[in-house]
Parts: structure tokens; C-alpha cells; sequence
């Protein structure tokens, strides 16, 4: 299918699915908040989703983000929505 060999793969936080990085949309931490970084620039740890809205329920409903993160703490994912309204 075209996949690069030495493109990096991540899972999908939501269907638990490897993908290649670039398939997927990373998600950083600000703060106590979980946002879409689609520049893929933001610091620290970074977590993946499809861009599809059912990985993304999934992953709010199994509560993934404290442990994607490795935050230790509650975490507040609501913006990350506006990511995939349009999807
Ligand atoms: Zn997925």
C-alpha cells in the first residue's frame, strides 16, 4: 500500500491500530489540556488518534489520556472535539 519501511508507526490511542505517523493526528498536552497539534510541533510527549470520529470516543470513553500522556493526573481532552467536528 505504498508504506515506507522507515516511516514511524504509532497505535491510534483509540482502536488500539499501528498506523503510520502521518496517517494519524498527534495530540500534545497543554497543560492539564490535550489539544490537536496537526504541525506536530508542540514539546513533551505525544499521543495519536485517526482522524476519525469513533477513535476519538473511544479513546474519551476508555479514558486513555492520563496514561497516553503518562500524566499521572485527570486530564481534559474536550478541545481536542473541535478536531473532529468536521470530520
Ligand atoms: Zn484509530
Amino acid at each position: 500500500m505504498g508504506t515506507d519501511p522507515a516511516a514511524p508507526v504509532r497505535t491510534c490511542v483509540g482502536c488500539r491500530a499501528k498506523a503510520a505517523q502521518s496517517d494519524l493526528v498527534r495530540l500534545a498536552l497543554d497543560g492539564d489540556a490535550v489539544v490537536c497539534d496537526p504541525a506536530r510541533r508542540m514539546p513533551g510527549r505525544g499521543a495519536y488518534l485517526h482522524p476519525d470520529r469513533r477513535c476519538w470516543e473511544a479513546a474519551q470513553r476508555r479514558r486513555v489520556w492520563p496514561r497516553a500522556f503518562r500524566a499521572g493526573r485527570a486530564l481534559d481532552a474536550s478541545a481536542v472535539a473541535e478536531c473532529f467536528a468536521a470530520v
